[in-house]
């Protein structure tokens, strides 16, 4: 079933008269029980296009136009959900874990306080006997010492913090939870079992993830799905395997390549050139000032959305004129 249809969003960011535009007709599904990941390079969009998905909508960020159909499970079929009446139904039918999510946690405040304001502000349908029974069952399944609660913030690690936070956004299962760099601040170590929480969660209530990464290989390990973006546009769209094995746009294998390898020494390899100012984007395909394939037609015309196979889809000139640019 599809839980999310975004259609053509543009949302962009103005201070004074100068316009960001940091994504631009941008379409995508999301089904049902999937994990769905997010990647490109920083400022590329990602995190804009989570927010709108949220809901979190406050200027200087306006959605200009497109829109977002939720179809969450179990509720009336006539219930108009849009991205202005969403807040309604955050945390129980849709969570967001913001990037640097750790800072959410009033320093002043012990962990339960945290825990009590969320009952307060979105579950009242539940007595507060009943969501402590709750809270401490869900804590205790996610393996999280029921004694956080009697913490500050600061008396936790990063990775405890976090884990609180994912805590949180699992409590009531919602029907999509979205996570913005979920590992981004953390060692690696802390790292793998954040992600193994995340799909420990996910396995359990069937619900789907949207993740936002910079790092592909996080992409590799836990997404079945991928959304390449650049400069505000999604430029590739496939499962997982079709993006590492069968990738053709020529931005996604510059990204998989930038990829430390075992064996390689040349060590981390950068994209050559960088991003361009969403205030006045590159004509044609945003990515032609770095591509290596690049030719006239590139400069000019926006490159269209091709599904070379199924659920596979690529933005690029090539694609159009037949030229598969297979990876070596
Ligand atoms: Fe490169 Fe042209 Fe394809 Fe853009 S459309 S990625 S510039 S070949
Ligand atoms: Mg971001």
């Amino acid at each position: 079933m599809t839980l999310l249809e975004i259609n053509n969003i543009n949302a962009y960011y103005i201070h004074n008269t100068q316009k960001t535009r940091a994504v631009e007709n941008v379409s995508l599904s999301v089904e049902d029980n999937e994990i769905i990941g997010i990647a490109g390079e920083s400022g590329c969009g990602k995190s804009t296009l989570v927010k709108t998905i949220y809901g979190a909508i406050e200027p200087p960020l306006y959605l200009e136009n497109g829109s977002v159909i939720y179809n969450f499970k179990n509720l009336n079929s006539n219930a108009n959900i849009t991205t202005d009446n969403i807040p309604l139904f955050w945390w129980k039918k849709i969570s967001y874990i913001p990037q640097a999510s750790m800072n959410v946690l009033n320093p002043v405040r012990k962990i339960k306080k945290f825990f009590e304001n969320l009952w307060t502000a979105h579950k009242q349908d539940l007595s507060f006997k009943n969501y402590q029974k709750l809270l401490s069952t869900h804590l205790e399944h996610l393996g999280l010492p029921l004694n956080i609660l009697e913490y500050y913030p600061h008396q936790l690690s990063g990775g405890m913090k976090q884990r609180v936070i994912i805590g949180a956004a699992s409590l009531f299962h919602p029907d999509l939870i979205i996570a913005d760099e979920p590992t981004s601040a953390l060692d690696v170590g802390v790292q793998l079992d954040v992600l193994r929480l995340l799909l420990k969660i996910q396995k359990e209530s069937e619900n789907t993830i949207i993740v936002v990464a910079h790092d592909m290989s996080v992409m590799a390990n836990f997404c079945t799905k991928i959304a390449i973006m650049y400069a505000g546009n999604i430029v590739e769209i496939g499962k997982t395997q079709d993006i590492f094995k069968h990738s053709l746009h020529p931005y996604t294998k510059l990204l998989i390549d930038s990829l430390p390898k075992i064996g390689d020494k040349r060590g981390l390899r950068g994209i050559p050139g960088s991003p361009p100012d969403l205030t006045s984007p590159p004509s044609g395909c945003r990515f032609h000032p770095r591509c290596p394939y690049s030719f006239e037609l590139c400069k000019k015309v926006t490159p269209k959305m091709n599904e070379i196979s199924s659920g596979h889809q690529i933005s690029c000139h090539l694609i159009d004129r037949g030229e598969r640019n297979e990876r070596k």
